[in-house]
């Protein structure tokens, strides 16, 4: 089936090298836009200035190539949707953040670290954003800030509603705002926005049709539902891949650099080997 008006996305974040569970999640976002006989697109999510590096950049970009994976957009060759690097894209997220604040769908908090990490419920899964106690979600003062610079900004997300969705690769996921999760970052204190902003700000600027990525972002799928409908944003397709696991049943990492591409191509594997070993059930 030709779907001409599909659009995907790579989306990487510079602030390591790729290992074989990256190269899984890129490779499976490749096939589907092929089949679709759509369009790719790069982005290169360096949003967060303390950890993203210019190298990592150019290396992400030569090992998806060496994978052979091709984008018709990115940093590197342009595009309708340029800038490509989130870096660059400042002016899109302060002109949601402006809106959010004006539809009163977002409070500042301030709430210091340590306040926070005192009265946190323990989160269900450990890499997860943990609950918020909800000392600031009365706050009415939003309009007084003309800026987001200085303080967190969470959205108020509607407690006891079910987010509901169907997953193209995990089926129907069901999620309760306020239970499941509670308000989410969308701007942090140093002026950086939140992840859940930024992707949601970008695939609506793209026009991205389906997003492909790692099974650990199916809870924030429904973060990012809130925030789209706070948005007035359209509703992409979702496609979750199952993470790669290492012999103890951790997700890869960036420590696992034994299972980095780089390295894996350095030990003298081909692509073709590499490709066969992420796309895998069971790695080395
Ligand atoms: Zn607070």
């Amino acid at each position: 089936m030709q779907l001409t008006n599909y659009r995907g996305r790579l989306a990487p974040s510079p602030t390591g090298l790729l290992h074989l569970g990256h190269a899984r999640t890129f490779l499976i976002a490749a096939q589907r836009a092929r089949d679709h006989g759509g369009t790719l697109v790069l982005r290169n999510e360096d949003l967060d200035p303390q950890r993203s590096r210019p190298e990592f950049v150019e290396a992400m970009i030569e090992d998806l190539r060496w994978l052979g994976i091709r984008w018709s957009e990115g940093p590197d060759c342009g595009g309708p949707h340029d800038p490509y690097s989130q870096s660059e894209r400042r002016t899109f997220y302060l002109a949601a953040w402006r809106m959010l604040r004006d539809a009163g769908a977002i409070y500042p908090c301030s709430c210091s670290r340590r306040e926070l990490a005192e009265a946190t419920l323990a989160p269900n899964d450990t890499d997860d954003e943990p609950l918020y106690p909800g000392k600031c979600r009365h706050r009415n003062d939003a309009a007084q800030f003309a800026t987001p610079a200085g303080i967190n900004w969470r959205f108020r997300v509607p407690e006891g509603e079910r987010i509901e969705f169907t997953d193209l690769n995990l089926n129907s996921q069901r999620y309760v705002a306020g239970n499941d999760f509670g308000d989410f970052l969308i701007w942090r204190r140093d002026n950086v926005p939140a992840y859940q902003l930024a992707v949601v700000v970008d695939d609506a600027a793209m026009q991205i049709t389906e997003v492909v990525r790692g099974a650990d972002l199916v809870k924030s799928t429904a973060r990012q539902l809130l925030l789209i409908g706070a948005l007035g944003y359209s509703v992409p397709a979702y496609y979750h891949c199952e993470l790669l696991r290492d012999k103890e049943g951790k997700r890869l990492a960036k420590r696992h650099d034994a299972l980095g591409i780089r390295n894996l191509r350095e030990r003298g594997l081909t692509a073709g080997q590499v490709i066969e070993m992420a796309l895998s059930q069971a790695p080395p």
